[in-house]
């Protein structure tokens, strides 16, 4: 590359480095550890061994970047130059106006070729409310624990897996990261729209792994093989507004919606199965336009939400309702957001090698759920297995979130043992 026997090996590496920061789309390859450096005709140095990541570092820089959900720049800047010299290619970019976005999305890629292991996650975090004991954005270690918004849920974790990546060789097989601004918001421009990106250039991950905190108790007792979906719907009964007087010039909605509710409320969705429990309706609140106690309203609208397994499919749950309504309370409309489709991951590799590398570290058998809120697993999905696995999360979003230096340290080492396990299969 670079002529004269007298060129510093360290220098040359910094001028590379230098020049590959100056460009948007960054390909580190030729600077990974195992590269071998020609400085001269007849000298030739291996490039010096990048030392490994600590995750605990990692994240305390991650986490001292505020990034509230949608978030973008700073944070991703952090994870990008952890990246760069391990080789990844590095692709970023921002989407959306608010009140969704604007959000920032990053792909990291090393390698090329099967297995494809994906690792995916978020940076952004909640906000941080009032009555913390020291500045949320600013990490910071007490009582062994690594305490900012963001340590639990989940800058923890990809600080983890981009540790567990810096102590492994760039070597056979693709490690990809997927990591959204928007996933504590309604990820109107996060995953679906990195699955998108990934759609356009037919690159497929072999399968995933989601770093959401799902620990319980200790760090390995629970990983997460699905979730159950969600659906919030609104119903709206028309009526015709008067005074409660004069009832023959009025429509009362509130009889017929009634009706509705209780209509739907005696419906048996299913039994459930070995893996979910069964789907529920819950009806959480009933409105009307005025709440005159001498005013026939002239709208009643009911708002519900179920959770359901992986019999059901929201589109059909939606339907269901609509025809109930109909029935019950003539001129009803339903409107409906589905939020997520329930899934489950079919035992596997990924499977097999998660519940291994966990009992090999910290030595128990993770138990395989499916309860808790959503994650972007719901959209990935899509895509291969997915499989939710994390640290302890008993803090998640609380005040004085926090986690474990040695739990953080150790899910690096199970995510090591993860990734390696994948790689030699
Ligand atoms: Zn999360």
């Amino acid at each position: 590359m670079a002529q004269g026997p007298a060129e510093c090996p360290d220098r040359l590496l910094a001028q590379l480095r230098d020049l590959a920061g100056a460009v948007r789309e960054r390909h580190f390859d030729e600077l990974s550890r195992d590269t071998v450096i020609c400085v001269g005709p007849e000298r030739c140095y291996r490039s010096p061994m990048i030392p490994p990541i600590d995750a605990v570092e990692l994240a305390a820089k991650l986490i001292s970047c505020p990034s509230v959900t949608p978030a973008r720049g700073e944070v991703f800047d952090v994870l990008e130059a952890a990246l760069g010299p391990l080789g990844f290619a590095v692709q970023r970019w921002v989407l959306g106006e608010a009140p969704d976005g604007p959000t920032e999305n990053l792909v990291a890629i090393r390698g090329s070729g099967s297995p494809h292991f994906g690792f995916a996650g978020h940076l952004d975090v909640v906000p941080a409310g009032e009555g913390w004991s020291g500045n949320p954005f600013e990490a910071r270690i007490v009582d062994g624990r690594l305490i900012g918004r963001g340590a639990n849920d989940m800058k923890s974790a990809v600080a983890a897996f981009v540790a567990a990546v810096s102590r492994l060789p760039n070597s056979g097989g693709t490690i990809s990261l997927l990591i959204t601004g928007d996933e504590e918001g309604y990820a109107t421009y996060g995953t679906p729209r990195i699955i998108d990106w990934l759609n356009d250039r037919q690159i497929r991950p072999d399968m995933i792994l989601i770093g959401e905190p799902t620990s319980v108790d200790r760090l390995g007792d629970t990983v997460k093989i699905g979730r159950r979906g969600s659906v919030n719907m609104w119903i709206e009964v028309p009526g015709v507004q008067g005074h409660v007087a004069y009832p023959h010039r009025a429509t009362n909605p509130l009889p017929p919606m009634a009706r509705v509710v209780a209509a739907l409320d005696a419906v048996h969705l299913d039994e459930g199965n070995d893996r979910f429990p069964p789907s529920n309706l819950e009806f959480t609140s009933v409105t009307t336009p005025t709440a005159a106690s001498n005013v026939i309203p002239g709208s009643a609208t009911a708002q519900l939400n179920i959770r359901f397994n992986n019999l059901q499919r929201g589109e059909d749950l939606v339907r269901m309702v609509e025809e109930v309504a109909a029935r019950e309370a003539s001129g009803a409309t339903v409107r409906a957001r589905i939020s997520g489709e329930a899934f489950l991951t079919p035992p596997g590799q990924l499977f097999d090698v998660i519940v291994q590398s966990i009992e090999e570290e910290a030595g128990i058998t993770p138990e395989l759920s499916t309860s808790g809120g959503t994650s972007d697993g719901r959209f990935l999905i899509a895509l291969c297995p997915v499989v939710d696995f994390g640290l302890p999360n008993a803090t998640m979003h609380k005040l004085d979130e926090s986690a474990a230096v040695d739990d953080i340290q150790a899910l690096s080492r199970i995510y090591e043992r993860i990734v390696t396990k994948v790689m030699a299969a």
